[in-house]
């Protein structure tokens, strides 16, 4: 599965949930290459603040060419995570014309339900190219029982894309562990971070089998 995490509106989460998506898949054994596709170059600091074994592989290739190299540079790998830039149109599509399914995160607020507009235009274009890509919106830092966490489905549900079942809450756990260059799994393998990363994971491979 090649799956690319985007939005261009930056601090959604693309970067936790790219990291965190890379690692469960390879937590089950799978080569997994995690492609650094911002220029700001986030899942590659996360990398460098690791100590030992890494989990995955993450090289950095902001460049809008991701879709032409990604055979070449993919080659070998189970599974291939891109973590999206923020604003850049070019890198951004580059990487939806990569992907093989477009994982949306968006946090439970109306300024996010207003700016992915932008990448669902985007999506909207590659499947001119790609009628088979699936996209998903996946809601990120919800807070539990609040209106607006509940809310935010509705107000998706104007877009010509699919919202995850699964959705992730917000949680310390997640800075805590990018801090260290971890995946929340190794700091809590049973904890509620993982699996809601876990519950994301099966559903974005329910999309591709
Ligand atoms: P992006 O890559 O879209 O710019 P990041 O993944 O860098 O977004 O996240 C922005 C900030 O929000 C970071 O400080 C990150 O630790 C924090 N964050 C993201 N998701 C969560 C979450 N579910 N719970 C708590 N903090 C989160
Ligand atoms: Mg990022």
């Amino acid at each position: 599965m090649i799956v690319g995490i985007l939005n261009q509106k930056g601090g959604v989460g693309k970067t936790t949930i790219a990291v965190n998506l890379a690692a469960s898949l390879a937590r089950t054994g799978a080569r997994v290459l995690l492609i650094d596709a911002d220029p700001q170059g986030s899942a590659l600091d996360w990398a460098a603040a690791r100590q030992g074994v890494p989990l995955f592989s993450v090289v950095g290739l902001p460049r809008p060419t991701v879709h032409k190299e990604i055979g070449q540079i993919g080659y070998g790998y189970d599974h291939i995570v891109i973590d999206g830039p923020p604003r850049v149109t070019d890198l951004a599509r580059s990487a939806i014309m990569a992907a093989d399914v477009v994982l949306i995160p968006v946090q439970p607020s109306p300024y996010d339900i207003w700016a992915a507009d932008e990448v669902v235009k985007l999506i909207d274009e590659a499947r001119v190219y790609k009628e088979g890509l699936k996209a998903a919106f996946v809601v990120n830092r919800k807070i539990a029982n609040t209106a607006i966490g509940r809310d935010v489905g509705d107000a998706l549900a104007a877009y010509p894309v699919q919202v995850l079942v699964a959705s992730i809450t917000q949680r310390v756990i997640f800075a805590e562990a990018a801090a260290q260059g971890k995946a929340v799994h190794e700091i809590d393998v049973d904890g509620p971070a993982a699996a809601e990363i876990e519950a994301v994971v099966a559903e974005l491979l329910g999309f591709t089998q």
